[in-house]
């Protein structure tokens, strides 16, 4: 039996109230503290993974070192901690109902009806504890996704409610819900959190913690009212109020002293004080910002910018290592014609093409990529914004007017991007992309080699389609440079453009990669390239 502790954190009254970041900011004081700490995501859809969603439904879809299609608060989690999640940090539904029904399909239940409990609730259970039973962590989150109430979170909340009384003080949950500022009564309620607790204790769930979101501090009176409602102790209703930036939270929590109630539940020491230093000076410098650098980020699903989330964070963290203040214009690729081109990106000091799929947008890409590779504006491009590099140079350098992917025009002379050679047989769309980590060769004297300081390097990857190495030759006499090769099947996993302050564009997506504690390497010298662009502008 392992000796891991489990917090689960469930969420109540609505959906939004940042259990993500509530997960990750404990998860990083514990962290601090000295324990070993993972967190696990359970989302209650039947999709097997959120591959197959369309980020306007929950936003980007994250991928982990071993190529899960993952939701995008282990985004949150690898950010705040450091330490790289699996597979095995997100499940859903329709991953515990397709193991189980495999298994019934093998025979395994042995005659038996298969029935939600205990069969599925088991699956669920097997799954919680997994990460636990490694013996790699002393402590595992585990947030539920959904609201309680909902019908589909219903077997977890049980499951939860089971290993509770198995694992004893082992095990304790964590509540977070919304006290809402009513303006025109000029109070603050507390009515839907004693709901959301009664709908909790319904499933036979006492928490053990309440985290109250909050936009107006909690006073004592209204800390007691909540506990005598909710049958925990007053110490254990926690506020946590709006913050100016999600990295605040540890900060916050920890002035809640939700690290200590956590511990003193689970009966565990508290070791020593967080260290918090280097966080502390990241905060510092993230407040505290000595310049500014305007990017324009062009991408499809610019009215929800979840659909963009590690990348909005990795520019963050890059700003902080300049110490310089990102700003991120957002503009629409669908917008964009050759006319608007000129007053969107002249004032711009870099300019980042982001992922995609399909057709939508795509010439707005292309349109914005001539604009700063003629008018020398630092470049970056991320997977679709790669390939569309690629697409353009063919089109407006090598004159090929045709040149396009595969993707969006399969008729086309020139397919300078084409689909994989093993992507050809698949049929189905679920977890078949080329997934998860990557090596890549970095070649000498490349402007990547200097930026990573390396010449191997690992990368994540979520794509069908690649460059067409037929026309690597035509590209590279023209000045564009393939400086990274996967050495097993020689693909180009980046470009560069010679005669171009900084003009790159990779197939994989380093975003994944950026964290409080190491920024990646592309991001800081890309603002840094910026930083030098708007010095050069305002001479
Ligand atoms: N649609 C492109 C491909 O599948 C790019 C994917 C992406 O940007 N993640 O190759």
């Amino acid at each position: 039996m392992s000796t891991a502790k489990y917090i689960f954190v469930t969420g109540g009254v609505t959906s939004s109230l940042g259990k993500g970041i509530i997960s990750a900011s404990l998860a990083k004081l514990l962290q601090a503290r000295g324990y070993r700490v993972t967190i696990q995501k359970f989302d209650p859809y039947i999709n097997v993974d959120p591959g197959t969603l369309n980020p306007y439904e929950h936003g980007e879809c994250y991928v982990t070192n071993d190529g899960a299609e993952t939701d995008l608060d282990l985004g949150h989690y690898e950010r705040f901690l450091n330490v790289p999640t699996s597979q095995a940090n997100n499940v859903t539904t329709g991953r515990i109902y397709q193991t189980v029904i495999n298994k019934e399909r093998e025979g395994a239940y042995l005659g038996k009806t298969v029935q939600i409990i205990p069969h599925i609730t088991d699956e669920i259970k097997r799954r919680m504890v997994l990460l636990g039973d490694s013996g790699d962590f002393d402590i595992i989150i585990t947030e539920i996704g959904g609201t309680v109430g909902d019908i589909e979170s219903l077997p977890y909340i049980e499951t939860v409610r089971q290993l509770k009384w198995e694992l004893g003080s082992s095990c304790m949950v964590i509540h977070l819900t919304l006290v809402p500022f009513l303006a025109a009564a000029g109070e603050l309620k507390t009515k839907p959190t004693q709901h959301s607790v009664k709908a909790l204790l319904e499933l036979g769930v006492q928490p053990d913690i309440l985290v109250c979101r909050t936009e107006h501090s909690l006073n004592a009176d209204l800390r007691r009212k909540i506990a005598l409602f909710c049958n925990v102790n007053v110490n254990a209703v926690i506020e946590s109020i709006d913050a100016s930036t999600i990295y605040d939270v540890p900060i916050l929590m920890y002035k809640e002293q939700l690290d200590k109630v956590v511990l003193a539940k689970l009966k565990l020491a508290l070791q020593h004080e967080p260290e918090l230093e280097h966080w502390k000076a990241f905060l510092g410098k993230l407040k505290n910002p000595v310049n500014e650098v305007r990017i324009g980020l062009v991408g499809k699903y610019i009215e929800l910018k979840d659909a963009y989330k590690s990348i909005a964070e990795a520019f963050i963290h890059a700003g902080v290592a300049n110490e310089c203040r990102v700003k991120v214009e957002w503009i629409h690729s669908d917008k964009l014609g050759e006319d608007s081109i000129e007053s969107k990106f002249s004032g711009l000091h870099g300019v980042l093409v982001a992922p995609g799929f399909g057709d939508r947008g795509i010439e707005g890409k292309i349109a914005a990529i001539k604009y700063v590779r003629e008018n020398n504006i630092p470049f970056f491009g991320i997977c679709l914004g790669m390939q569309c590099a690629m697409i353009e140079f063919g089109r407006n350098v090598l004159g090929w007017k045709d040149a396009h992917s595969t993707e969006m025009n399969p008729e086309t002379k020139h397919p300078v991007i084409h689909m994989m050679e093993d992507q050809k047989s698949v049929t189905r769309k679920g977890g078949t992309m080329r997934l998860g980590e990557y090596s890549c060769n970095l070649a000498k004297g490349s402007k990547v080699a200097a930026i990573y300081g390396k010449t191997k390097i690992g990368e994540r990857h979520r794509h069908r389609f690649e460059f067409n190495s037929k026309f690597l030759e035509a590209y590279e006499n023209a000045g564009m440079i393939a400086a990274g090769i996967n050495p097993d099947l020689n693909l180009v996993e980046i470009v560069e453009l010679k005669n171009h302050p900084w003009f790159i564009g990779v197939q994989y997506h380093p975003e994944y990669k950026s964290t409080v504690e190491t920024p990646h390497p592309l991001f800081v010298k890309f603002v840094r390239a910026a930083l030098d662009k708007s010095r050069e502008l305002a001479k």
